[in-house]
């Protein structure tokens, strides 16, 4: 067992419907802290670099345009295995196919406005950490 960190964000439609201590709970639930959170509202171009890997799937322009819809909630999470610990309690992409308790499971919307994101590798969570925070503002 390792202590990781790992980068989620709190999209739009939770935010629009004042989820946000809703999906915190339910990460606190699952073992991780949140050690670094801030509210933002992305440009397009922050969203369009932040998705950069997706720029060619025929969902991007729809996806960069829901995330800059409202405001997010940026945060970094710490624990025991965070980011597979993350990805567990997020529940899969499309809310239709997550297990019961999950994140996306209660709260999602569809398979776009699902609620929230997490690194899907450690290596992704220190490039996305870096991408939103410094590390001062990363207090463990
Ligand atoms: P995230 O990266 O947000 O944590 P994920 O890793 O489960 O989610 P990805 O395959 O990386 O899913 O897709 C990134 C995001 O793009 C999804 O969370 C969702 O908001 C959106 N997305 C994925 N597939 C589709 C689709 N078929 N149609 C519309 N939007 C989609
Ligand atoms: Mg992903």
């Amino acid at each position: 067992m390792t202590t990781e960190r790992t980068f989620s964000i709190i999209k739009p439609d939770a935010t629009r419907r004042n989820l946000t201590g809703a999906v915190t709970k339910m990460l606190e639930a699952a073992g991780l802290r949140v050690v670094a959170s801030k509210r933002i509202h992305m440009t397009q171009e922050q969203a369009e670099g932040f998705y950069a890997v997706h720029k060619e799937r025929p969902f991007f322009g729809e996806l960069v345009s829901f995330m800059i819809s409202g405001p997010v909630v940026v945060q970094v999470l710490e624990g025991e295995n965070a980011m597979a610990r993350n990805r567990e309690v997020m529940g899969a992409t499309n809310p239709a196919n997550a297990e019961p308790g999950t994140i996306r499971k209660e709260l999602a919307e569809s398979i776009e406005a699902n609620t929230v994101h997490g690194s899907d590798s450690l290596e992704n969570a220190a490039t996305e950490i870096a991408y939103f925070f410094k590390p001062e503002e990363i207090v463990g």
